[in-house]
């Protein structure tokens, strides 16, 4: 498609990106073009925005910032079999080689040679998007293009909680950030008897409670560890769901799980960090897992059906909606904190 387009830009290693008008981008073989719907505004996206050491090491410049999205398909490229014309899309951010072990083995998301969606190749906060083939998820017609960007960290939230089989048990998520909040409520959803939050936000223990926790807690304020106690008739809690990468809650949220339990961590440390590996985790056989991404696409079709059979209401997580143009408005509100999800409409 011939024209120019609207797109956010990351032009220069440091602080800061740029509204411009760009060319729309052709689709390659293997690559379809969407008409962006939706989008919504990531942690990493900040990260690249306030330009971090990982950004650094990983963003090549000029390039179109965002990737999680919701469009419609406009044009196809070559040898595209499973997508036509028309088709309600949104894409998994991780691209994958497809012939190293991890691939082979049905481990796409921990590909040896992985590319993701608007860090190493342009992204969607832009008019149009190039997805890759491989990439692209189908939507139902009845979910709303906002909830649909969200599907990708919507993702990371359900195989966090997927790791700690909740159904039935008591649990603590520390840090509700929104993927944090995303937790809470496929949590819920999951049939989690008792959620704990520990988040030191006021706005965002709020929104936590409307998702659907139990208990929420400051944990500057409060001692964690002990309410957490008193609130599992003194067990500690069945698993941590870790979302926030402090180091505090990582150590705290360690301690709180009883013994046989598990924790999952999401969130990422700046830092190395140290812990009682003896007492916190030897002693109690307690499972420590990483979590990265989402597998490819099993957390696709849980997200899709949670949200097409209204299991889990994404409203209380979404915040605030921004035109594109107002793109900086969210990037403060991210780095300020008081927010859930931030949706951007080109
Ligand atoms: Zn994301
Ligand atoms: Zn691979």
């Amino acid at each position: 498609m011939e024209g120019k387009m609207k797109a956010i830009v990351k032009n220069n290693a440091g602080p800061g990106a740029e509204l411009m008008d760009v060319d729309i981008p052709t689709p390659g073989p293997g690559q379809v073009l969407i008409k962006v719907k939706s989008t919504s505004i990531c942690g990493s996206d900040l990260h690249i925005y306030k330009w971090n050491n990982w950004a650094e090491k990983n963003v090549k410049l000029p390039q179109i910032m965002g990737h999680e999205v919701a469009g419609k398909v406009i044009a196809l490229g070559e040898n595209v079999k499973s997508v036509k014309e028309g088709d309600f899309v949104s894409a998994e951010t991780h691209i994958p080689c497809g012939h190293c072990y991890q691939c082979k083995t049905g481990n796409r998301h921990i590909c040896e040679n992985m590319k993701i969606l608007g860090v190493h190749t342009d992204g969607v906060f832009a008019e149009y998007a190039i997805l890759e083939e491989v990439d692209v998820w189908h939507n139902d017609p009845s979910i709303p293009a906002e909830s649909a960007s969200i599907q990708e960290p919507l993702g990371n939230a359900i195989d966090t909680i997927r790791a700690g089989d909740v159904t039935g048990k008591e649990i603590l998520i520390t840090g509700a950030g929104p993927v944090g909040l995303l937790a809470v409520g496929v949590a819920r959803a999951f049939g989690a008897t008792k959620i704990i939050v520990s988040e030191p936000n006021e706005y965002r223990r709020k929104i936590a409670k409307k998702m659907g926790a139990d208990l929420t807690l400051d944990p500057i304020n409060e001692d964690l560890l002990s309410l957490v106690i008193k609130n599992t008739d003194g067990r500690g809690v069945d698993f941590t769901a870790e979302m926030s990468g402090n180091k505090n809650a990582i150590q705290q949220g360690l301690k709180s799980v009883r013994p046989g339990g598990s924790m999952a961590l999401l969130g990422l440390p700046d830092d190395p960090i140290s812990i009682d590996l003896t007492q916190d985790l030897i002693f109690k056989a307690v499972n420590l897992i990483g979590i990265t991404g989402r597998e490819m696409f099993k957390t696709w079709y849980i997200a899709g059906r949670l949200l097409k059979e209204n299991r889990l209401n994404l409203s209380p997580v979404i915040t605030h909606t921004f035109p594109l143009a107002d793109f900086e408005k969210g990037m403060k509100l991210m780095e300020e904190g008081n927010c859930g999800k931030i949706i951007l409409k080109p």
